[in-house]
């Protein structure tokens, strides 16, 4: 036998018995790191609608309004850079690392405080305004 067939062999053994190095996506998906960025998670329950997250939002992707007690975020223009968590006094805002689902329209979800119908899970979808009212 000759020996140029032994690495050759060594290596289709260690090819054989070595996990995939790859993963079978969408069935086995890699854990999120810590600081992963997934989306922001909101809770209406303690929101003063102060506006100061929307103020603070760089890419104009929150809309509240204190008048109407309704808190909006457009997905399709964060950028989840995190301002809103850090500049919201009530803890409101969370940046979560499961990502959003990818979006096939534009999705802009708002919350009313006093909406006593049927709500889903994280709020109430209700049309918004696409253009953040002009502030001084
Ligand atoms: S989420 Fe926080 S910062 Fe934004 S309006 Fe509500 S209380 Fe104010
Ligand atoms: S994470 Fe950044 S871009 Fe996204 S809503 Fe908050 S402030 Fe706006």
């Amino acid at each position: 036998m000759s020996w140029s067939w032994f690495p050759i062999s060594s290596l289709v053994t260690k090819s054989a018995l070595h996990r995939p190095v790859t993963r079978l996506y969408p069935g086995e998906r890699r854990a999120a790191y810590a600081r992963t960025r997934g989306h922001i998670e909101f809770k209406i329950n303690d929101c003063t609608f102060c506006t100061i997250c929307a103020v603070k939002c760089p890419t104009v992707a929150i809309v509240a309004s204190k008048q109407d007690k309704t808190w909006a975020i457009d997905y399709s223009r964060c950028i989840l850079c995190g301002n809103c968590v850090d500049d919201c006094r009530e803890g409101c805002i969370e940046l979560k690392t499961a990502p959003w689902p990818p979006m096939l329209a534009k999705e802009v979800l708002t919350f009313r405080k006093d909406y006593e119908g049927p709500q889903p899970p994280s709020g109430v979808a209700v049309a918004l305004p696409v253009e953040k009212p002009k502030t001084s």
